[in-house]
């Protein structure tokens, strides 16, 4: 009797070592008394494609992908997913067993996860949303916010061009507008979200001006390093429901987890906890 091999999986990108989802998928397999391992895996853009032909060979059921191979196992993959052909990247990779790749992008139905559970009463539809940035996670929040429902997206980016290009590509619910005017924009929206690096730990600060910001307002930010970011609280202060970012990073994970190993992980504060230790 040949006994059940034991699912491993992982995530790569370069650098690596960063990477908070070993720990995350290490409690949850612990928690969950799954055997399994999780694996941070550091791999140049050249192997990437022959790495991933080879890692069902060796047990692997699925991979996390991360900066710089998100857009790049798209063209790797066999089958991929339209919320993923949308963004125009792949997070989590699932081997099947007929050797094929599958892809798809999870970074939308976190960032939308982690607005319900931080902010229950959230309402997509109740108002505009405001986005700040236009690089690539901001593509999976507009992918998300139009698929629950919301009829406007303010959008505004440092390099305007980046954000004309994300309205092409989603159409007229998007209104870009001039980074120097993001303040205003802000002015009735009832989702706030900023996906730009501003305020994240060696970054520079946020300097947009938030007085328009409205009582009662969803307000996420991407950031998680610090935790609570100034935008966040200057909002918090302003009557603002603040949501921080590491739940989009617990929660764009669940899926993959859940293919890989049989079993739906939860989102808690000791997952939080075991992030946050690492
Ligand atoms: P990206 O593609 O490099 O985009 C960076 C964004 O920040 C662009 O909009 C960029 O504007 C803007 N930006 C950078 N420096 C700026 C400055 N000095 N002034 C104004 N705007 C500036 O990065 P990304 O993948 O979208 O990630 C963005 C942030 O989200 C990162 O902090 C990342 O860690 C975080 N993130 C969090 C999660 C999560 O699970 N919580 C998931 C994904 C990403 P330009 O286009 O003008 O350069």
């Amino acid at each position: 009797m040949t006994e059940k091999r034991i699912p491993l999986a992982g995530v790569i990108g370069n650098p690596i070592e960063h990477s908070k989802s070993p720990a995350l998928h290490t409690h949850w397999l612990k928690t969950l008394g799954i055997r399994g391992h999780y694996i941070p895996m550091r791999i140049e853009r050249e192997d990437l494609e022959s790495v991933l032909r080879s890692l069902h060979k060796a047990g692997f059921v699925g991979v996390n992908v991360t900066i710089p191979h998100k857009e790049l196992v798209l063209e790797i993959a066999d089958i991929v997913t339209d919320r993923a052909a949308l963004i125009g990247a792949a997070n989590t990779l699932i081997f099947r067993k007929d050797g094929k790749i599958h892809a798809d992008n999870t970074d939308g139905f976190g960032f939308i996860e982690n607005l319900r559970q931080g902010a229950p009463g959230w309402n997509p539809v109740a108002g505009p949303a405001a986005v700040l940035g236009a690089g690539g996670a901001a593509r999976a929040v507009i992918a998300s916010l139009l698929e629950v429902g919301v009829q406007e997206i303010r959008l505004a980016n440092r390099t305007r061009s980046r954000a004309e290009s994300l309205r092409a590509d989603f159409g007229s619910k998007i209104t870009v507008v001039d980074w120097v005017q993001a303040g205003n924009m802000l002015d009735g929206a009832t989702t706030v979200v900023n996906t730009t690096s501003l305020g994240m730990v060696g970054k520079k600060e946020m300097r947009v001006p938030l007085d328009a910001l409205m009582s009662g307002a969803v307000v996420t930010d991407l950031v998680y390093t610090p935790l609570i970011t100034p935008f966040l609280k200057t909002a918090a202060e302003m009557g603002c429901i603040t949501v921080d970012g590491m739940g989009m990073l617990l929660h764009q994970a669940t899926p993959g987890f859940k293919r890989w190993f049989g079993a739906r992980p939860s989102v808690d504060d000791a997952a939080r906890k075991a992030v946050l230790d690492q």
